[in-house]
């Protein structure tokens, strides 16, 4: 059991397969990404799956796959087939923008996977093209509705931002009720790599919108979700991810590693271990030493609720959100 220095037990992996994305969203990534990491310094899945194997021997039960835009790597499924048949039991889900979803459903479905998160900012074609800069809609839409019909279980992802889509809130949400489709709200967080005057919502103003057609209930946590969940008198769920609460961290359970192998306590700030050359060296036992070193350092909280904290400069497309 892997478990950090304030308790917390750590059990869940991210991980990003490539920081390369097809999208250029505005909270995300600048227009022209500062370098992108030479094709060397990218672990192969094999050598993901190295570390991914260490993880799960020492404790980890929850594996995400993420980006940059994961469905840019090729062979996809292989990944998740060697990580399905390994333990067929670790909670494996992936998260995409769904532009390439379409033809990649099925074949992921086959592999083992069931659980997919989409990220919806807009269902407007012309803002949903201004949030990502390309015109993106009509895939997104056909990669969900693909998703749907294989058979996975599909949670949406939004980040509304004031004078963008936040008038949005109510039809995205409804959009994902329709489809029997969790919908979990994003506030944005705060970051270099982001434009500039971006003005994010928080939960009490997301509220407000939505307590102005439905009345719901304040369901709490689920588990070690970091979304509060509510519950509208219809029984349908949805969340609000609310990294702007000073008790955001307390039941913090993730780690994340890059595709170049570096492992990453806490999405906000900087410090960071490589298992690169552990892997690469196939020396499991130091990778496993580095895994309990990163879990050991793990911060206590970020800085996103600290009104005087500087601007995160971890980049969401290298870390995986
Ligand atoms: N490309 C995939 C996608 O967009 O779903 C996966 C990677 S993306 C970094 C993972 C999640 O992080 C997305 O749901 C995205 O909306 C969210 N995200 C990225 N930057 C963010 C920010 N600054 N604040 C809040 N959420 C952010
Ligand atoms: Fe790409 Fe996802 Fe970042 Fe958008 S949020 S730029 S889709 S990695």
């Amino acid at each position: 059991m892997l478990v950090d220095s304030y308790g917390r037990t750590v059990d869940y992996l991210r991980v990003s397969v490539t920081e390369r994305c097809n999208f250029r969203c505005q909270y995300c990534m600048p227009e022209k990404p500062f370098s992108w990491v030479p094709k060397e310094n990218l672990l192969g899945f094999e050598e993901l799956f190295e570390f991914i194997k260490v993880s799960i021997d020492e404790g980890v039960t929850k594996i995400r796959i993420t980006g940059g835009e994961p469905l840019l790597r090729e062979d996809l499924d292989r990944f998740v087939k060697m990580i399905h048949d390994y333990k067929n039991d670790v909670d494996l889900a992936m998260t995409t923008n769904a532009y390439l979803l379409k033809g990649a459903a099925q074949k992921l479905y086959d592999a083992g996977l069931r659980r997919i998160n989409v990220s919806i900012d807009s269902l407007i074609p012309d803002v949903a093209e201004k949030i990502a800069k390309k015109d993106v809609l009509r895939h997104v839409l056909a990669g969900i509705e693909e998703a749907l019909r294989v058979g996975f279980r599909v949670k949406v992802n939004m980040v509304p931002m004031k004078g963008m889509n936040e008038n949005e809130v109510l039809d995205v949400l409804e959009f994902c009720k329709e489809r029997k489709m969790t919908v979990r709200f994003i506030e944005y967080m705060e970051n270099v790599h982001a434009e500039v005057d971006i003005k994010g919502m928080q939960s009490a103003e997301l509220l407000e919108i939505i307590g102005s057609r439905y009345r719901y209930n304040d369901e709490g946590f689920d588990g070690h979700s970091p979304s509060h969940y509510y519950k509208l008198e219809d029984g349908y769920e949805f969340g609000i991810i609310e990294p702007h609460k000073d008790d955001f961290c307390a039941k913090c359970n993730r780690i994340r590693l890059t595709a170049e192998g570096t492992l990453i306590p806490c999405l906000y700030f900087d410090e960071a271990m490589s298992i690169r050359d552990a892997i690469r060296r196939g020396d499991i036992k130091e990778a496993a030493l580095v895994l309990k070193e990163v879990i050991r350092t793990k911060p206590e909280k970020n800085r996103w609720s600290d009104p005087d904290g500087e601007l995160s400069k971890r980049a969401f497309y290298e870390t995986g959100g």
